[in-house]
């Protein structure tokens, strides 16, 4: 089977380097207070991963911007989220 990260080089990308389009606005809800986690799952770049002691590492550099954690988090609302800015983020090649 292909690997996430492999398919994902298959996109280009231009990282805004120092201006996170998304981030968790409170840590410590995820860690403390947020049993499913879901965004560890639903993420189709695999942006969330948790550690074992349930604290979330949000890395937004393959993110393709479908905006699925924004909306999988609506127990908590802890995710903070905008596009990038113009210029940065996905650039479909095919699209
Ligand atoms: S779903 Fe929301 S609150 Fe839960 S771990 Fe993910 S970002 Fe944190
Ligand atoms: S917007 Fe989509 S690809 Fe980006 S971090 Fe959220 S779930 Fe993952």
């Amino acid at each position: 089977m292909i690997k996430i990260e492999e398919k994902l080089f298959q996109n280009r990308y231009r990282v805004d380097e120092g201006h996170p389009h998304i981030h968790i606005i409170n840590p410590e809800v995820c860690a403390d207070n947020c049993s499913a986690q879901s965004c560890t799952y639903v993420c189709p770049a695999g942006c969330y991963v948790a550690d074992e002691k349930g604290d979330i590492t949000l890395t937004t550099d393959g993110c393709l911007e479908c905006g699925t954690c924004r909306i999988i988090c609506n127990d908590h609302h802890n995710v903070a989220w905008e596009y990038p800015r113009g210029g940065h983020g996905i650039l479909f090649k095919f699209g």
